[in-house]
């Protein structure tokens, strides 16, 4: 067990590392944080900052030699430098579980592999795999096989030759075709997995995407017929990748009542926010948790809550491009709302910022609340 006082270290410097320090800084921890950009989210906050690449021998060398554990809050992170670290520190997750989802071809083959469904797919390696592709998965997404996130590196389908264009206009690197599918709705669930195998499963959260990015996520102790089988899925996957640390699973319900795996984080996830204020444990401190190897908290859920995401383009309102600071005392004058903003020096369209939120006495108090404060930041 890591004890309280003793370092930590992070990979990454972005909004989900400048919360896993708060958390782990609540505790007692400190914080070092390994991220190329001389400042940001994370680094920011961190009790000491190393700027060096990812894969920066040196760097990679200072994080091992000060810290007791590593954790990282991207899924890209090279795993070479996972393994290295590996070989000198506890490190959750390990390289193997993370060079697993960061590629959506091994991450789909790993998953149906144990049995659980997945989006009908094709990998697609040469332009030659879309010339064979099923017709089931037209219309689709063409999406890259890594890197992507938000939305990014994705391309909507209609026919075989818009899949080559699209394909060509992502320089021909591995990507996956989907089917698109009809979705009901969309869940995930927050889990974490300690070094002894055990498992903490915080409550399904349900998700609302615009254009690709989370937009809004409610939970409530709603008894949804997913929950249990959504839950089942995420401790077989994490079971197989004998994963430590926080993870997210990523579902899609479909029309017919289908549930579908869509993509695994092996870290905590935008749509785990809402354990800040709605659960006895956040996510971030779990996260802190596992590496030090200390007990999970309670994944016990408080009130009912949504949670909203901010993204840059509140501070420009109507379609202008005058950048207004939101009415942020509007905001926190509402009973039970919790503002989180990231410190971001930039607000920019479509990039995350911040998260509000709302709890309530019922979910219907909760739901009031957060469509004033949408209402408020149009
Ligand atoms: P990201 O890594 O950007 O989160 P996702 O694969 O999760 O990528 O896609 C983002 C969102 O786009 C999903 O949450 C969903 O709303 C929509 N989406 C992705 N794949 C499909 C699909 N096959 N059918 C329908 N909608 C999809
Ligand atoms: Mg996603």
């Amino acid at each position: 067990m890591i004890a309280p006082g003793e370092w930590l270290g992070l990979l990454g410097g972005g909004q989900l590392g400048r919360m896993f320090c708060h958390a782990a800084q609540a505790l007692g921890y400190r914080v070092m944080v390994l991220d190329p950009a001389a400042e940001g989210p994370a680094a920011d906050v961190a009790d000491k900052h190393i700027k060096a690449d990812y894969d920066d021998k040196a760097g990679l060398i200072k994080l091992a030699e000060h810290t007791r554990a590593v954790t990282t809050e991207f899924e890209n992170v090279p795993a070479d430098s996972l393994a290295y670290l590996a070989s000198q520190l506890r490190v959750t997750p390990g390289a193997r579980a993370v060079e697993v989802v960061q590629d959506r071809i091994a991450e789909k083959t790993f998953v149906a592999g144990l049995g659980v469904p997945v989006a009908p797919h094709r990998a697609v390696r040469v332009a030659a795999d879309l010339d064979t592709a099923p017709a089931n998965l037209f219309p689709g997404i063409l999406k890259v096989a890594r890197l992507g996130y938000d939305g990014k590196g994705q391309a909507r389908v209609k026919t075989k030759e818009e899949a080559v264009a699209a394909f060509k206009s992502f320089e021909e690197v591995p990507c996956v075709l989907e089917a698109m599918l009809d979705l009901k709705e969309e869940l995930s669930v927050i889990m974490a997995r300690g070094l002894n195998g055990e498992c903490a499963v915080f409550p399904v959260a349900r998700n609302v995407h615009h254009e690709g990015i989370l937009a809004v996520t409610v939970v409530d102790n709603f008894v949804s017929e997913f929950a249990k089988p959504a839950t089942d899925a995420a401790i077989a996957i994490a079971d197989g990748l004998d994963y430590v640390g926080v993870l997210c699973v990523e579902f899609f319900v479909l029309q017919d009542g289908q549930l579908l795996v869509n993509e695994i984080a092996p870290r905590p996830h935008n749509s785990g926010h809402y354990t800040m204020n709605a659960c006895a444990t956040s996510q971030f401190e779990q996260q802190a948790r596992v590496m030090a190897g200390m007990p999970l908290g309670s994944t016990e859920l408080f009130a009912p809550v949504v949670m909203l995401n901010v993204l840059g383009d509140v501070w420009y309102p109507g379609s202008g491009d005058l950048q207004v600071e939101p009415d942020w005392a509007a905001v926190l004058k509402l009973p039970r709302t919790s503002l989180h903003l990231y410190g971001k020096a930039e607000a920019r369209r479509a990039r995350k910022m911040g998260h509000i939120n709302c709890t309530g006495a019922t979910l219907a108090d909760a739901v009031d609340t957060a469509n004033h404060i949408v209402h408020l930041l149009k």
